[in-house]
């Protein structure tokens, strides 16, 4: 089977492994800030707090912003679910905006016809969190003027985007948001099995999520609240939770990162092939721009003028011949779970067009001009 994604892990992401596995600390060791420094430095911003997961990142950066059960939180139905699940574990209520089907990220149309009505109904999102789908920014900078204009907070899942930049500022720097955050699981851009980090430049947001990570312990005695009773001394601050990643982790991200570049170039390249051998189908190739740059974390195609049923059977079809093509995603409003708020079909017209009509295609650094080959016959034998 040719998966949609994979990771990719070298000789010397096995030897940096190892040598934490000999040394003493394997974790809250030397490499979990070693990786922040070089994600905050690689992103060009001020702070980085490595992370447990995706969505821990996620929690976390909720948490710091303060949102609490009588807050909005907005996002998109195409998302995985993390994304709307942690705003709920933060007690707040979801709503989501649709997407624009060029570019399957959140629609600045919908987004500003949504908040004139909500700001008439004093109902106003606290935070808003766009989606980089399959790698693409989002149009930040009229985001970030209509936050401005109506007083929310963005958070920014970058899960799909480390490497892709809006011009010459890359996807990370917050320079349009308050916090972003990453995901290492192995589908995304660079692994670290588990794992996800924050990125900020506040350093009240920082300084909440350093401590939230572990327990809302503090360790630094000039930050205790109370004189030291012995060498024992830690002080819990806050209510915390262990989201630490640990040095295991964090030096197979460490090592990956040096791969970064590498791994899109390589992963732009492929992602052109797919487009060039692909024109001239019945479909819907992914949106490209030269003033955005994409990771290209997916491929993503839509059928064109295809009905659910043909989308069902191209699906299987490639399953079928051995290709692990996936589908991003399943309108998360139709999910049981938040459907039980009161969401239902056609509430969200774009993102469930979407769903049945995308197919995301193998994409990862290893895959060969070959497969890909096999990818395009199997797909042409379906379409004629
Ligand atoms: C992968 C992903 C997450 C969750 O990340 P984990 O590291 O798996 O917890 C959140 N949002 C999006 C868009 C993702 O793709």
């Amino acid at each position: 089977m040719i998966p949609y994604s994979c990771q990719h892990i070298s000789e010397t992401d096995i030897e940096a492994v190892v040598e934490v596995l000999r040394s003493d600390l394997i974790t809250q060791g030397p490499k979990v800030p070693e990786f922040e420094l070089a994600m905050a430095e690689r992103c060009k911003a001020r702070h980085a707090v490595a992370v447990s997961s995706g969505t821990a990142a996620l929690h976390l950066a909720c948490l710091a912003l303060g949102l609490k059960a009588s807050d909005w939180f907005w996002t998109v139905p195409n998302t995985f679910v993390a994304t709307a699940n942690v705003a709920r574990q933060c007690g707040a209520q979801v709503d989501f905006v649709d997407i624009d089907p060029a570019t399957g990220n959140l629609s600045l149309k919908a987004l500003k016809k949504k908040l004139k009505q909500a700001q008439r109904e004093k109902r106003l999102p606290k935070v808003i969190a766009p989606v980089h789908f399959a790698g693409l920014p989002c149009d930040m900078p009229a985001l970030h003027k209509l936050a401005c204009e109506f007083g929310f907070q963005i958070l920014e899942d970058a899960a799909h985007a480390l490497g892709a930049s809006i011009g010459d500022e890359p996807i990370g720097n917050c320079r349009w948001s308050d916090i972003t955050v990453f995901s290492f699981h192995p589908v995304k851009m660079i692994t670290t099995g588990e794992g996800g980090m924050v990125l900020c430049n506040d350093s009240e947001f920082y300084r909440f999520m350093m401590l939230a990570r572990s327990h809302g312990i503090c360790r630094d005695s000039s930050e205790w609240q109370n004189d030291s009773t012995g060498p024992w001394y830690y002080e819990q601050q806050i209510l915390g939770y262990n989201y630490r990643m640990t040095d295991i982790q964090a030096a197979l991200g460490l090592s990956q990162s040096t791969r970064l570049d590498e791994i899109i170039k390589r992963r732009c390249a492929l992602a052109e092939r797919y487009s060039s051998l692909l024109s001239g189908m019945p479909l819907q190739l992914p949106y490209v721009s030269q003033e955005i740059s994409s990771s290209w974390h997916l491929y993503v195609i839509n059928l064109l003028n295809g009905t659910p049923q043909i989308h069902r059977e191209l699906f299987a079809a490639l399953r079928n011949a051995g290709i692990g093509v996936q589908l991003h995603y399943q309108p998360v409003h139709l999910q049981p779970y938040y459907a039980k708020s009161g969401f239902s079909s056609g509430d969200y017209p774009k993102a469930e067009k979407h769903s049945q009509s995308a197919l995301s295609l193998p994409l990862y650094s290893q895959l060969t001009a070959i497969e890909q080959d096999r990818v395009i016959h199997e797909i042409q034998k379906v379409l004629e």
